[in-house]
């Protein structure tokens, strides 16, 4: 799986050496020299190499596209990286409070679980014309009216 970096941390009006670019976004500085390689631009063609925070961001951003969004009836698969119409057409919905609740479905590809935050309120916009299965929220492990009797220190 392609590793993320925070590019955030990275500041376009600073430029950077390869020791300074490769502690700023947690990585070996071989990585920043095949990255160079791979066409990641330098200030100059000298020692010290220096990296302008610019270039840096855009080389990045351009290896790691946003992700799509999801379009009606699609969950954005975190394996396959990609949004995903649920298998069978079916998805779960979960209430989590009075106003938001989780839509669970399987990847038809992976079958690893989809899940996506939303509103009660534009459910229907979310699931489009897949069939949608209403469960009761989940009661706390907490709740326990009863608390256990089954004390050993006496
Ligand atoms: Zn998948």
């Amino acid at each position: 799986m392609a590793r993320r970096y925070n590019i955030r941390r990275v500041k376009i009006h600073r430029s950077y050496e390869v020791s300074e670019a490769a502690k700023l976004l947690d990585v070996h500085k071989h990585t920043i020299s095949r990255w160079i390689d791979a066409g990641l631009p330098l200030v100059a063609p000298k020692r010290p190499f220096l990296i302008l925070g610019k270039d840096l961001r855009e080389f990045l951003q351009a290896r790691h596209p946003r992700k799509q969004p999801c379009r009606a009836g699609e969950i954005y698969c975190l394996r396959c990286r990609t949004p995903k119409r649920p298998a069978f057409d079916e998805v779960e919905f979960v209430p989590k409070t009075a106003t938001i609740g989780v839509l669970a479905g399987l990847c038809p590809t992976c079958a690893s679980m989809l899940y996506r935050l939303t509103k009660t309120a534009s459910l229907a916009a979310a699931t489009g014309d897949l069939k949608v299965t209403r469960s009761p929220a989940q009661e706390r492990l907490c709740d326990c009216p009863d608390p256990s009797l089954n004390v050993h220190f006496q």
